[in-house]
């Protein structure tokens, strides 16, 4: 069994719409992926429908952006939890509005420096989706400012540029509860990504796992080898599930489908705690 459980479609910033990414990961191989964009579950009606026509079996999920006090970006997966549940919703739909009117205030920045304005953004931004800075990068790519996305991202949208701006983002301990009251399967993605920036502390890891955090994704491209190891040890000791996964973003990252894989036993333990959704097969 190939199961893949984080990627993202044009619902938030992947570049193909969910019923393409399923197809995709079904001529990839894999048996089992999960839809995890960015504060929405609006393509899981889509990727379903693709995954029951394709026998390809889908976890609905979701990555839900996160921000501890000192400013720390956490990004946590929620895999089959009720999208209706109104705590969780109204938490992603603030995030979801934040995150709109911050990617606007950042063009207004970079338009005084470069030849850019809103509507170039909107043009790489699907109707309804998750608005972020990978869409303003697709901007000054057409603009010819920037080769690709990882350019922009490695200039002039990292974290460290005067662009750049903060949106609303809920603490990662408050997260998980939310996602467990709404039947959710917290898993903290990537959570050593030591080449995005800073990285949580061990109280914030703690804080979450008395939250009910329920795993950690370990096997991701990101993740520096050191902090994989402490992630394992962190995953005994605490019996946590581990997971591992693309992150694929489409063409929009060269994060391949099923580049790191989770266990079979894995899949079954967040199915067994998921009480929110199915998994569609
Ligand atoms: P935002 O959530 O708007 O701050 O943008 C961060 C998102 O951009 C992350 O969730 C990643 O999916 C994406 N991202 C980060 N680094 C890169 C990169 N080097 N190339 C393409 N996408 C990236
Ligand atoms: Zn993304
Ligand atoms: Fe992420
Ligand atoms: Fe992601």
């Amino acid at each position: 069994m190939r199961i893949d459980l984080h990627t993202h479609s044009n619902v938030s910033d992947g570049t193909q719409p969910p019923a393409e990414l399923i197809s995709a990961a079904h001529d990839a191989g894999l048996d089992v992926i999960a839809l995890t964009d960015h504060d929405s579950t609006d393509g899981w009606a889509e990727a379903a429908e693709a995954a029951r026509r394709l026998g390809v079996v889908l976890v609905p999920g979701m990555e839900v952006s996160c921000r501890t006090p000192e400013g720390v970006t956490v990004h946590l997966l929620s895999y089959l939890h009720d999208p209706a549940s109104l705590g969780l919703l109204e938490e992603i739909t603030k995030s979801k509005d934040a995150r709109l009117s911050r990617a606007e205030r950042m063009v207004e920045r970079l338009a005084e420096d470069y030849p850019l304005n809103w509507d170039d953004v909107t043009q790489h931004v699907a109707p309804g989706a998750t608005v972020g800075r990978p869409h303003i990068a697709d901007a000054l790519v057409a603009a010819g400012v920037v080769a690709d996305r990882n350019e922009a991202f490695a200039s002039i949208l990292t974290s460290h540029s005067r662009y750049f701006l903060t949106h609303y983002a809920p603490e990662p301990a408050f997260a998980v509860e939310l996602i467990r009251a709404a039947g959710g399967v917290p898993v903290f993605a990537h959570p050593v990504a030591r080449s995005r920036g800073r990285v949580a502390d061990r109280r914030t890891f703690y804080d979450m796992i008395d939250a009910g955090l329920a795993g950690v994704e370990v096997d991701h491209r990101d993740n520096s080898a050191d902090g994989r190891a402490w992630l394992r040890q962190l995953a005994a000791e605490r019996d946590l599930l581990i997971t591992g996964s693309s992150d694929y973003h489409g063409t929009g990252k060269p994060n391949l489908l099923g580049e790191n894989v989770t266990s079979a036993e894995a899949l079954a333990r967040i199915e067994d705690l998921g009480t929110g959704t199915a998994a569609v097969r």
